[in-house]
């Protein structure tokens, strides 16, 4: 692989895929190897177009800025750049890389059509959801993320489902919360997390099926079925292209989406890869910190203590200037369950500060985790 820096300190590379050149830029001081960022954007681009024998890109370029403390991306036409901080490791870069780029064929290139308000934000499920999954799919087929890291991805995207309380909101309580402009960022990445979830059901259910077919083989139907329709689809066709596809698309809609029930798995689940992996209900811990942490650090004042939680026992109490919280959110990067939740708070303006420190579990739930299947060989 050959890389040469140009101008405003970044460095280049470029490579074809079936004679179309693809620019990698990378600006910034990673605590990646630039080789491995060239490398990496390489796969998965390729990967990617051999998915969907989609190679009409005349050209394109990724882009690669630091930016402090942030991970976004931004994708205009045959450009995706992206602003990440340098201490990204190569799992999360590769993640955002992969899901953006996944943009380009969903919704990009399969639009489901209708015509209802909020329409858009209700089917995230599908063109984030779907995203999601795929876009580990595509990076442990790439070889590159791990099996390991693979099924602890997706334990913690049940474990966020778990810990939600809008974990059964129905669209009809969403669609009223952004008509009353209450819509914050939890029901957006619910929509995510509901719809990758969905995904690993229909993949468990099509490759336990006689068929033996794979979500994979699905999406990339579905993009054909597309594409002969100036890739735009009704919902109705949708439904239909699913259920001969051996998928309930629209019952789980009703069920789930619409109606806001629990996505429950099945026992097994045959990747395409050697390993195979079980799923196994486990006794979860619920994150509670007992106030409610979305509004006081949108307010600045603590609020919503529970009498008797966590925060209440701990000292804590409504109306307290927030200061700053520590290991604060189960989902975040870095959430660590063996550390404490700190809060640090001031009674008012001229006292000293606080700092409060609990466990911000409660009660035991059943949830539902992945494990590699390991295989004995007994010896004789
Ligand atoms: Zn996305």
């Amino acid at each position: 692989m050959i890389s040469s820096r140009i101008g405003g300190g970044g460095e280049h590379y470029t490579f074809n895929v079936k004679e179309k050149p693809v620019l990698v830029v990378v600006k910034g001081n990673f605590g990646i190897a630039s080789q491995d960022i060239f490398n990496g954007v390489e796969k998965i681009v390729t990967l990617q177009r051999d998915w969907f024998g989609d190679y009409e890109y005349p050209f394109y370029r990724v882009v690669i800025n630091e930016r402090k403390e942030i991970i976004a991306g931004t994708a205009v036409k045959n450009q995706f750049v992206c602003f990440v901080k340098a201490d990204i490791d190569a799992d999360e870069l590769n993640i955002i890389l992969s899901h953006e780029m996944f943009h380009n064929w969903l919704p990009e290139k399969i639009k489901i059509t209708h015509t209802a308000d909020y329409y858009g934000t209700i089917y995230e499920w599908f063109t984030e959801g779907f995203t999601t999954y795929f876009a580990k799919k595509i990076l442990l087929e790439a070889g590159l993320l791990s099996i390991e890291k693979y099924i602890e991805l997706i334990n913690k995207e049940i474990q966020n489902i778990g810990d939600s309380q809008l974990k059964n909101v129905t669209s009809a309580e969403i669609i009223a919360t952004i008509k009353e402009g209450k819509f914050y960022s939890e029901y957006k990445k619910l929509a995510y997390w509901r719809g990758a979830l969905i995904a690993l059901k229909w993949e468990a259910e099509l490759q336990n099926s006689k068929e033996k077919e794979s979500l994979s083989g699905f999406i990339k139907a579905l993009y054909r079925f597309a594409q002969n329709k100036g890739g735009k689809i009704s919902e109705q066709e949708f439904h239909l292209f699913s259920e001969e596809f051996g998928i309930h698309a629209a019952a789980d809609f009703e069920k789930y989406i619409v109606g806001g029930a629990s996505i429950l798995l099945p026992h097994s689940l045959p990747l395409e890869v050697s390993e195979s992996v079980e799923i196994a209900e486990i006794d979860f811990h619920v994150f509670d910190p007992g106030f409610d942490l979305i509004t006081t650090k949108k307010t600045s004042l603590i609020s919503g203590v529970a009498k008797n939680g966590k925060a209440y026992n701990a000292g804590l109490r409504d109306g307290m200037k927030f200061v700053r919280s520590e290991n604060s959110t189960r989902g975040d990067f870095g959430w660590n369950e063996d550390r404490l939740l700190k809060v640090t708070v001031k009674e008012n303006e001229t006292e000293a500060e606080i700092t409060v420190a609990f466990i911000p579990l409660d009660s035991l739930v059943k949830i539902q985790q992945l494990s590699l299947k390991t295989v004995f060989t007994r010896m004789q």
